[in-house]
């Protein structure tokens, strides 16, 4: 039997980043002012440092990765791949199933990567705070730890559903020294303005972004942080695909398919855009973003310009939307509860060049359950989904007797997210209805510029 863990040096972490622009077709569509005109670098100055300005809006191929970044990537990374020998078995499929394991991160999620990176990049530019928003926590908890790791104070507006149901989520984040409140506050213009319309309001990403952007930009000190969804934060992301195209060449093998979740696109991106230099030379390869069926941005939202936060606060973005003011459903996969993507990843799937699929929840944590009992990592929720998707597509090789080589990012561990497991085990976990109504609303809402 060929390898289970397909392992690199640490002398192999990258030493660069790469950026999917320099492949794309066309150029990027750019990001617009309230006024609908085209917006400069200069518009971010208030909130980000100059070097990831740069990167937002690069179109070199390749971008040095700092030693001082990877030096601490060394932590965890290379972080392994593994061939799926014994979900194989479990499918009888034929196919050859991977997956790259980005929970071996102290957050236990691929979002360090650019953590890391964004603190080193605002200490040098003498920052001294960083605000953010966070969902489900990973974030937050990453930002926590890239913080410490830099001498920078990080405050964390976290959505309030997530901060009741996720507490140990929080006492990560204290643990590495970063303050949390629970969004909306009274401590913002934006949550004031939230709470006075909706007091038992449940937060939301685009409400703990307006909050977060909005402190930012009031105080010279202080810088932003996001996530996902933004360029730079893909470009960090893509040592994911990189390390993992070395350890394809390893084992002599290369994906037919590759499966992420998709919530701001930058797990997705991360691991894809690095084969997507592949396929812009001619090689045939899928690219699969999957998302939920309760929050589906690629599968039914609108190709528009709309605003990255509920408030309005940020530049207007060419992005699948499902409009700036929808409310996602509570799933439990809170990393995915965003309304808009990457525009880079938007572009690229209204170009036909990447797909995208919508799953509900259930059908996800029967594939996570599934992947437990057979590889024994528990799957972060949002992880599920790209497991669902990948188990689909073993299933279809199993009818065809095909051996593709399927590929997908085990984007994090569930280890706080047992009680969604709970949940699921005492069949309280639900499926949401596709909220059309909802959707269709909010899309009513989306800034009358510049459309089209
Ligand atoms: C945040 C998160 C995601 C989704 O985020 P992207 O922005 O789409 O990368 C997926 N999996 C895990 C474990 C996460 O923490």
């Amino acid at each position: 039997m060929s390898e289970t863990k397909i392992l690199l040096e640490e002398s192999e972490i990258p030493s660069q980043w790469y950026n999917v622009v320099a492949d794309m077709p066309n150029p990027p569509v750019p990001p617009l002012g309230p006024d609908g005109k085209p917006i400069g670098p200069e518009a971010l100055t208030a909130i980000f440092p100059d070097a990831l300005i740069e990167q937002e809006v690069s179109t070199e191929r390749w971008i040095d990765i700092p030693e001082a970044v990877r030096e601490i990537y060394t932590l965890w990374r290379p972080s392994p791949l593994y061939r799926a020998h014994r979900l194989e078995k479990a499918l009888g499929t034929p196919a050859r199933i991977y997956y790259k394991y980005e929970g071996v991160s102290p957050a236990g999620s691929h979002k360090p990567n650019t953590a890391v990176a964004q603190a080193y990049y605002n200490q040098q530019a003498g920052i001294r705070r960083l605000t953010t928003e966070t969902g489900a926590g990973q974030w937050g908890s990453s930002l926590a730890l890239a913080g410490q790791m830099f001498g920078i104070e990080v405050r964390v507006y976290m959505v309030r559903v997530s901060y009741e149901q996720k507490p140990f989520r929080r006492s990560m984040m204290h643990s590495w020294g970063a303050e949390v409140l629970a969004s909306p506050t009274e401590q913002t213009e934006s949550g004031r303005k939230i709470l006075a319309q909706h007091p038992d309001s449940p937060g939301s990403l685009g409400i703990a972004i307006s909050e977060a952007v909005e402190e930012a930009a009031s105080r010279d000190d202080t810088n932003y942080a996001l996530g996902s969804v933004l360029n730079h934060v893909l470009i960090h992301q893509s040592v994911i695909g990189l390390e993992a195209k070395k350890q394809f060449e390893k084992v002599g093998d290369y994906p037919d398919m590759i499966f992420a979740p998709c919530g701001g696109g930058s797990n997705f991106g991360g691991v894809a855009f690095p084969f997507f230099a592949d396929k812009a030379a001619g090689k045939e390869i899928r690219l699969v973003a999957v998302e939920p069926s309760s929050c589906p941005t690629l599968t039914r939202g609108h190709y528009a310009y709309d605003f990255g936060d509920s408030m309005g606060l940020t530049p207007l973005l060419k992005m699948y939307t499902l409009g700036h003011d929808f409310m996602p459903p509570s799933i439990h996969a809170g990393g995915l509860r965003y309304h808009g993507d990457n525009t880079l990843v938007s572009q690229l799937y209204n170009e036909g060049l990447i797909e995208a699929q919508a799953v509900p929840q259930l059908a996800t944590f029967e594939a996570g359950v599934q992947f437990a009992r057979s590889e024994g990592i528990i799957p972060a929720p949002e992880s599920n989904h790209a497991i669902s998707a990948c188990i689909d597509e073993a299933l279809k090789c199993k009818q065809s007797g095909e051996a593709r080589t399927l590929f997908f990012n085990l984007s994090g561990h569930g280890h706080f997210d047992m009680a969604s497991y709970d949940k699921f085990f005492s069949k309280e976990l639900e499926d949401y209805e596709y909220p059309a109504e909802a959707i269709e609303e909010a899309l009513k809402h989306l800034p009358k510029v510049a459309q089209g």
